[in-house]
């Protein structure tokens, strides 16, 4: 293929974690308003037992990178594809389900109910389904509220928050679920730099707990390749992958982001990121 992205894999012996094929996602379709958001966006995440891989997105604004996370989370807004399917461990994507979490950029809990309420809501909504009782409910938001650090603010309501702390909600409201998939849209990118490196080194650390396969975009290259095991970069829309990086320094979860982000093999693949970031803004075709 001319671009990077990654085709169905036959071969694998465990269905794959996630697997686009042929998906294409029109707008407004018939108008004079039809916009293709996404076209023959094909790619496979497969399997990998024991540890989930992190996917970051990156690409022009308007490429339709949401698009691909919102389709995937089935969220009825976007969902279904104009055409093209959707699986999830091999099963087609019907609509929403706690295999699947989303953070957003914008805080997004409940204003009316305080943190523990908040972290608790997903349990509550889905209990029969988890099989929790309200005591082990508790527990469980109890212990989450403490890894994401807020375990002074538990009965705070979100707008006594910072939009750091507010984040860390977000965070521990979706990993609660223990959610297989994890979906990010720019969650860090309305924080000032050190809250963002602070929730860039605590997401590190979660996610290696939760050994959940996640799909993040941002607007940050470093980030993206501080995060990532393999980089997407999309082309404007209708989005495609149009290059993807692999072979990124792994960052060390002991290291501070930022110590980590001054080493030069860091530095080395930011800049091939984004001088390929650059000839796609240009508009100009990237070499795979
Ligand atoms: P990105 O996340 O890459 O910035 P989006 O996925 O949000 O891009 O949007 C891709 C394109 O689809 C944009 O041009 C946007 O205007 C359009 N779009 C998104 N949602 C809708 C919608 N509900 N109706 C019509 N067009 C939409």
């Amino acid at each position: 293929m001319s671009n990077q992205e990654s085709k169905p894999n036959n071969a694998t012996p465990l269905p794959a974690v996630v697997e686009f094929r042929d998906v294409c996602k029109v707008w407004n379709a018939g108008t004079r308003g039809e916009f293709k958001a996404l076209e023959h966006l094909n790619f496979c995440i497969d399997d990998l037992p024991g540890k989930g891989e992190f996917i970051a997105i990156l690409g022009p604004s308007g490429c339709g990178k949401s698009t691909l996370l919102n389709l995937l989370a089935g969220f009825h807004e976007v969902f279904p594809p104009t055409s093209g399917e959707i699986l999830v461990r091999g099963e087609p994507v019907q609509g929403p389900g706690i295999d699947r979490g989303m953070v957003f950029q914008k805080y997004s809990s409940f204003p009316h109910l305080t943190v523990l309420q908040n972290v608790a809501f997903g349990m509550r909504l889905n209990r029969e389904k988890m099989g929790f009782s309200h005591a082990e409910i508790l527990e469980r938001s109890r212990e989450w509220i403490k890894k994401v650090g807020l375990e002074a603010h538990e009965a705070k309501y979100p707008h006594q928050l910072s939009g750091g702390q507010q984040q860390r909600v977000a965070l521990a409201r979706t990993l609660v679920l223990k959610p297989k998939i994890i979906l990010m849209d720019e969650p860090f990118s309305a924080l000032d730099e050190p809250t963002r490196l602070e929730m860039q080194r605590m997401l590190m650390d979660l996610w290696l707990e939760v050994e959940a396969t996640v799909l993040m975009v941002t607007h940050s290259i470093a980030e993206a390749v501080f995060l990532g095991d393999r980089v997407w970069l999309f082309s404007h829309a209708p989005g495609r992958i149009q290059k993807e990086f692999n072979d990124i320094p792994k960052a060390d979860p002991a290291l501070h982001p930022l110590v980590m982000q001054g080493r030069k093999e860091f530095q080395e693949v930011v800049e091939q990121v984004a001088a390929a970031f650059r000839e796609i803004e240009k508009g100009k075709p990237v070499k795979g």
